[in-house]
């Protein structure tokens, strides 16, 4: 087996003004833990210099930097996928390459692994994020707290810690859609969480716009949970009863007080919501089915282009 210990794994995504902060911090805190270790970027892609100073980096420590570079941009996940499927340590810690999350809290994830614990999941503790995001997160966070299985205090920090089998296991499944931290997690035997810091990002704007923090949270909820479905089956069967009861009333009505023709905007009203609702379902209906397509076609979920590795380390 390998006698590295530890494994950093980091997309990449146009972060050239990031890079060259990240290396310095990074390195410096990984030396400082005086243990076997690599550090996997995964390039995702990036229009901008970003692969150029990762090959720079590369040259400069080839003993302990390895660097997959992405022939297109498959996303943050994928990235992180392909950096598992590569990585060699023991514990593999995934890292933000914006500095959001300081390298330098790398041991205090490494320590909770020192106690016998296989996930090691993260808190920010004072999130330096937009306001709206603050807003949003929280109310995504509650909503997989009901509809999943899956229990963390702060979904959206990436910077966590795992085991080698948990990502052995995650190498295993071949999902299109993922979320790492959760499907780590739904594998996890003795998971923990740790408060670390966060800061504003270093340079350079959010790669997720507002259109695709949804679809991640579409992969989340949909990825771990059958309960957006059950919803609607059971908000079907309270409609119809709903229904059922209100002819049954009409009826009685129509016996006793006669033909009634009153009330067309109240039934408009109740037309268009449940015709809000029912789209609604077929929404998210299509969100599972999207899924189900691509899984089938089963594509491959990144191309590498190029990896950059010392060869005497190297094994593929
Ligand atoms: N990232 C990536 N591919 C993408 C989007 C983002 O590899 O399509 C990387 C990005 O370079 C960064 C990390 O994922 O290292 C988190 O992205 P970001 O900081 O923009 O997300 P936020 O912190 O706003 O959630
Ligand atoms: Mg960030």
């Amino acid at each position: 087996m390998s006698a590295l210990k530890l494994s950093v794994v980091i997309p990449v995504y146009n972060e050239e003004a990031t890079l060259p902060a990240l290396f310095d911090r990074l390195y410096r805190s990984l030396d400082a833990l005086h243990c076997a270790y690599e550090v996997i970027f995964i390039n995702d892609g990036s229009r901008d210099k970003s692969a150029a100073i990762l090959a720079a980096q590369y040259h400069a420590r080839p003993d302990v930097t390895r660097v997959i570079l992405f022939s297109g941009n498959f996303g943050q996940h994928r990235a992180i996928l392909a950096g598992f499927a590569h990585a060699r340590g023991e514990c593999i810690v995934t890292l933000d390459a914006d500095l959001q999350n300081p390298p330098e809290d790398i041991g205090t994830l490494l320590a909770e692994m020192d106690n016998g614990h296989d996930y090691v999941g993260s808190i920010r503790r004072q999130r330096l994020d937009s306001w709206w995001r603050h807003v949003a997160s929280r109310a995504m966070n509650s909503l997989r707290e009901r509809i999943t299985r899956i229990h963390m205090t702060d979904q959206g920090c990436m910077m966590r810690a795992y085991s080698r089998r948990i990502v052995d296991t995650i190498n295993q499944c071949n999902e299109m859609h993922t979320f790492i931290p959760a499907l780590a997690y739904s594998f996890a035997q003795n998971p923990t969480e740790v408060t670390i810091g966060h800061e504003a990002r270093h340079s350079g704007e959010s790669k997720y716009s507002l259109y695709s923090l949804i679809r991640l949270n579409f992969d989340l909820m949909t990825g771990f949970s059958v309960v957006p479905l059950q919803f609607f089956s059971m908000l079907g069967m309270l409609v119809s009863m709903g229904s059922g009861l209100l002819v049954a009333y009409l009826l009685v009505r129509r016996l006793f007080l006669g033909p009634e023709a009153e009330g067309l905007f109240t039934l408009f009203a109740i037309t268009f919501f449940l015709l809000g609702i029912a789209l609604f379902g077929i929404g998210i209906l299509g969100e599972y089915i999207g899924r189900i397509y691509h899984e089938v076609r089963d594509r491959p979920r990144y191309v590498i282009s190029a990896i950059l590795q010392n060869e005497v380390a190297g094994h593929e």
